[in-house]
C-alpha cells in the first residue's frame, strides 16, 4: 500500500466501524467542495457531521413508517376539509403537532363510513412518525386476530411487550364486527395497559352508546370507554361518504359531458 493512502484506508475502515456512512460516501467529495470555498477544517467538519445527522434522521424516520404497517400512506395534503365540514380542521391541524402523544393523551374519530376517518388516522399517524414516535397501526380485527393467535401459540407475552414499546396504537375500525368473549378482553387489556402510558388513535362508525354490542359486555365496555375517553380529543365526522359523494360528482360530470357531446352531435 502507498504510503499516501495509508491515512484513507484507515479512516474510511475507522468510518465504517463507527457507523457513520455518510460520512464515508460524503467526506472525500465534500473536502473538495470545501477547499474550494476556502472553509476551516472545523466548518468542513461540521458540514459532514450535519450530513451523517440528517441522512440518519431520514434513515429513522423511514424505518418507523415501515414499522408502522400503514394500509396505505395518506398525509394531511391531499385531505379535503372542505368536502367535509363537520370535521375540526383546527383541532386536526394541532394534533398533527403530536403534543398529545407526549402528554399521553388519546383521539377518537367518529363518523359514518366513508368521512375520511381512516386517512386522517393515517396522517396524523404519519405525521407522529416523523416528530420520532414509534407508531403501529392496526385495524382492531387486526389486533384482536393476532392477539388470539399469539395467545394460543403461547407468545402473547412478546406481542405485549411489542404493543407497549409504541408511542402511539392505531385501532382502526371499531365496531364492523363484534369479538368473541377473549377477543374483548384481550382487547380490553391492551387499551388497560395503555392507559396513561400511550396514547391510543381509536377509529369507529358506531356512536358510543352502541359500543357495548362490539364488546359484548356492559362492564367491559363502560371500564373501557372511562380510559379511552378520558384525557381525549374527539374528531367527529357526520358528513355524507367521500366515496360517494365523489362518485355522484363524477357522474353527473360524465352525463353534463355526454349531454354536450349529445348536443353538439344532434
Ligand atoms: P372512513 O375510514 O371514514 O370510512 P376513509 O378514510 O377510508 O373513510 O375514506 C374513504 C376514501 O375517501 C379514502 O380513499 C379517502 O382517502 C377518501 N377521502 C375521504 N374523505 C376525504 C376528504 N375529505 N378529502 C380527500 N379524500 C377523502
Ligand atoms: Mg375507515
Amino acid at each position: 500500500m502507498n504510503e499516501k493512502d495509508k491515512p484513507t484506508v484507515l479512516l474510511e475502515f475507522y468510518l465504517k466501524k463507527l457507523r457513520l456512512p455518510t460520512m464515508l460516501r460524503e467526506y472525500a467529495p465534500l473536502a473538495v467542495v470545501c477547499r474550494e470555498d476556502r472553509s476551516d477544517f472545523p466548518t468542513y467538519l461540521l458540514r459532514l457531521v450535519e450530513r451523517e445527522l440528517l441522512d440518519r434522521e431520514k434513515r429513522a424516520s423511514e424505518r418507523r413508517i415501515k414499522e408502522a404497517a400503514f394500509p396505505v400512506v395518506k398525509t394531511i395534503d391531499t385531505f379535503d376539509f372542505k368536502s367535509q365540514p363537520s370535521i375540526n380542521e383546527q383541532l386536526v391541524r394541532e394534533l398533527l403537532r403530536g403534543e398529545y402523544v407526549d402528554k399521553k393523551e388519546n383521539v377518537l374519530l367518529i363518523g359514518n363510513s366513508g368521512t375520511g376517518k381512516t386517512h386522517l388516522a393515517c396522517a396524523l399517524a404519519f405525521a407522529a412518525c416523523a416528530i420520532g414516535k414509534n407508531v403501529r397501526f392496526y385495524t382492531v380485527n387486526g389486533l384482536v386476530t393476532e392477539l388470539l393467535e399469539s395467545r394460543d401459540e403461547k407468545r402473547l407475552q412478546r406481542l405485549q411487550k411489542q404493543l407497549q414499546r409504541l408511542h402511539l396504537l392505531v385501532l382502526d375500525e371499531l365496531g364492523y364486527v363484534p369479538f368473541s368473549k377473549t377477543g374483548a378482553e384481550l382487547l380490553f387489556e391492551v387499551i388497560s395497559r395503555a392507559y396513561e402510558h400511550q396514547s391510543l388513535m381509536v377509529t369507529s362508525n358506531l356512536p358510543f352508546e352502541e359500543w357495548n354490542e362490539v364488546f359484548g359486555s356492559e362492564r367491559l365496555t363502560g371500564a373501557l370507554l372511562d380510559r379511552i375517553t378520558h384525557r381525549c380529543h374527539i374528531i367527529e365526522a357526520n358528513g355524507n361518504s367521500y366515496r360517494l359523494s365523489h362518485a355522484k360528482k363524477q357522474s353527473r360530470q360524465k352525463r353534463s359531458q355526454t349531454d354536450i357531446v349529445n348536443t353538439v352531435t344532434e
